[in-house]
């Protein structure tokens, strides 16, 4: 059975690109083509999260906004996937019950998980649900990001620590924060994110002062 035994064999290495996405922007991109390139992945899925804990009392754009514009900037990249995953599951997403589903989507393949985030996100991982167990499914890719130093990484607990892969990327001080503070002022956000994306934004008044 030569088909089955090599289907058996091969190992897909996904990588994972969670995030609000709200709005996706070039630093976004470069990190997850960074992964891609570097650990030498076969795919990388972005996963915009439907009701994020950790930022259940901000003002969140509706999920079918920020997964029209993360399919806008991606379009493009043919190693780039996206997932509904965690906007079409009901109630709070976290990130170990979208792991645990997706191990599924691949059988009879064995797949092994990178998990891409920014240092910032790695270093609030024990406040997420059952870190330890992520842990153990996925890699964790921790880029750099301004203001973040990769020596703060030995402050996570062990388990942890062991399944972090540090990814040095060209930094890039771009958040959404800080493009949603421009658009309410009135500033350009122009080179901040694909420009298909910054015309979305524009046509469906988002982030302005008076869209909200
Ligand atoms: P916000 O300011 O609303 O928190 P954000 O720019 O941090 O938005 P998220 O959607 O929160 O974007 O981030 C998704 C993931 O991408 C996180 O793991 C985050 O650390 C990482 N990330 C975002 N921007 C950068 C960047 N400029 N450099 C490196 N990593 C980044
Ligand atoms: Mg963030």
């Amino acid at each position: 059975m030569p088909q089955i035994r090599s289907n058996f064999m091969s190992r897909i290495k996904v990588g994972i690109m969670g995030g609000t996405f709200d709005p996706i922007h070039f630093g976004h991109l470069v990190v997850a083509e960074e992964a891609y390139t570097s650990l030498n992945l076969s795919e990388v899925i972005f996963v915009p999260t439907g009701n994020p804990p950790h930022k259940k009392f901000k003002m969140v754009t509706p999920a079918e906004d920020r997964y029209i514009m993360t399919c806008m900037a991606i379009v493009d990249n043919p190693h780039f996937k996206i997932s509904k995953i965690e906007i079409e599951r009901e109630g709070t997403s976290h990130t170990i019950d979208t792991l645990r589903e997706m191990r599924h989507w691949y059988l009879p393949k064995e797949v092994e998980f990178f998990f891409i985030t920014g240092i910032d996100a790695v270093l609030q991982m024990t406040s997420w649900k059952e870190p330890s167990a992520i842990a153990k499914i996925a890699h964790i890719v921790a880029a750099s990001r301004p203001g973040y130093n990769i020596s703060q990484l030995e402050s996570l607990p062990e388990d942890i620590r062991e399944a972090v892969i540090p990814l040095e990327i060209p930094l890039l001080a771009i958040s959404s924060t800080e493009i949603r503070r421009r658009i309410a002022a009135g500033q350009s956000i122009r080179y901040f994110l694909p420009w298909t994306v910054e015309h979305y934004i524009y046509k469906k008044n988002l982030y302005s002062l008076e869209g909200r």
